[in-house]
Parts: C-alpha cells; sequence; structure tokens
C-alpha cells in the first residue's frame, strides 16, 4: 500500500514569478485555497487534483484571473 504523506509541489507565483514551495494534503482530493505568496505576499488562489495514483496536480492562479 502506498504511503500518503505531505508532498512538496513547486509552483511559479502568477504575480512576481517566483518559484515557491507548497506542501499538499494528498488525502483530500480535490482542493481550492489562497495563499499569500512568500516572496510578493500577493493572494495566490490554488486549485488541487490529487489523481487517484496520489498525484497532485497543482495549479494557481492571480487573484484578477
Ligand atoms: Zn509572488
Amino acid at each position: 500500500m502506498r504511503m500518503r504523506e505531505l508532498s512538496e509541489r513547486h509552483i511559479e507565483c502568477p504575480y512576481c514569478g517566483e518559484s515557491i514551495g507548497v506542501l499538499v494534503d494528498p488525502s483530500v482530493p480535490q482542493q481550492d485555497y489562497i495563499e499569500d505568496c512568500q516572496v510578493c505576499c500577493r493572494p495566490i488562489n490554488f486549485y488541487i487534483e490529487i489523481e487517484p495514483d496520489g498525484h497532485a496536480n497543482v495549479r494557481v492562479k492571480s487573484e484578477n484571473e
């Protein structure tokens, strides 16, 4: 059985373009939340889908998209 643990993904901030590490909880199959960029402090919308094999699809959008 596969371990379901937090996995770290890297995304690009839609505002400043910096690479940001986010921790994804694979036990929740669909997630969306807002978290401030660690670099420019602007709010990033995260949309996360966990595939059946546990792979996390992480998409980010800026507030205005
Ligand atoms: Zn940023």
